[in-house]
């Protein structure tokens, strides 16, 4: 269903977003990927991608910390492909240290980069969509836009920041056949997880063990990692035409952590 169409999926050369670029690819869509990496690598991905689905794979190194890159990366997916179609702000990190320890430069990465990204590419993705009378906007946000833990200051506010963000720019394209919605996944084993597991058993005063039994997956009620293909496929049903009345939305897909 997204043949001729354009998914532009940031920090999309690992994990969560690898996997949503790799569903839109399946349904048709040509893709942007972006984000950090070997460039041997990225490239090996991008022609890989290409090949397997058939589609017109680009790749955008745009730092999306920059707002002069993202306008640039933007500016040049609408030069050739005319709109970004199918926007995915996706790219984030992670730091965990309680807040009076918390490094200052951590903050404003995680505000630029979780937060402010998705401001700055919806802005400049808007107009087009707006012209085209159709997109889909999906963050990838998190069980922390909607509940807090400890020693992740910075990420929970970015997250709600990204609900807020959500809901309000839903509002201002309701009639433009535009939706915009938030994914808010429970962990998911990707290198964002791995990596904050030594920095939580300091934190903790636990083992890396504990880490992983006590705090990660005794979040979950179903005590399993959510994996990336059930993110992929939940952002995927969001851009059909059978989920243009969702909008506004954060959808859970949490392993009943937000119940609780
Ligand atoms: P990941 O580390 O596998 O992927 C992060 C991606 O972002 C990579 O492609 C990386 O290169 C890119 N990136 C990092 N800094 C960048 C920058 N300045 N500019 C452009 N790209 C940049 O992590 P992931 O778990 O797949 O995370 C993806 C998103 O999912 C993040 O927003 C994260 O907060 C969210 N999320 C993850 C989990 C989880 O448990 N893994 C849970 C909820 C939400």
């Amino acid at each position: 269903h997204l043949k001729d169409k354009v998914a532009l999926v940031t920090g999309s050369t690992s994990g969560i977003g690898l996997g949503m670029a790799r569903a839109m690819a399946g349904a048709g869509a040509h893709l942007v990927l972006n984000g950090f990496g070997d460039a041997v690598a990225i490239e090996k991905l991008r022609a890989d991608l290409a090949a397997e689905f058939g589609v017109e794979v680009r790749y955008s190194a745009a730092d999306m910390t920059r707002e002069d890159e993202i306008a640039a990366m933007i500016g040049d997916v609408e030069k050739e492909f005319g709109a970004v179609d199918v926007l995915v702000n996706n790219a984030g990190v992670q730091h965990v240290a309680p807040i009076d320890e918390f490094p200052i430069d951590k903050w404003n990465l995680i505000i630029a980069l979780n937060l402010s990204a998705a401001f700055h590419a919806i802005r400049l993705a808007l107009p087009a969509m707006r012209r085209k009378g159709w997109g889909r906007i999906i963050s990838t946000a998190s069980a922390h836009a909607l509940v807090a833990s400890p020693f992740k200051v910075a990420y929970v506010a970015a997250k709600h920041g990204i609900a807020g963000v959500t809901k309000t720019v839903a509002l201002e394209t309701a009639e433009h056949g535009i939706t915009v919605n938030a994914i808010c996944p429970g962990y998911v084993w990707t290198p964002l997880v791995e990596k904050q597991i030594p920095a939580t058993a300091v934190a903790r005063g636990m083992t890396e063990e504990q880490v992983k039994k006590d705090v990660i997956l005794a979040a979950q009620p179903t005590k399993e990692f959510v994996k990336v293909e059930e993110v992929a496929a939940l952002a995927l049903f969001l851009t059909t035409e059978a989920a243009r009345s969702i909008t506004g939305s954060l959808q859970s897909i949490d392993g009943g952590w937000t119940a609780a």
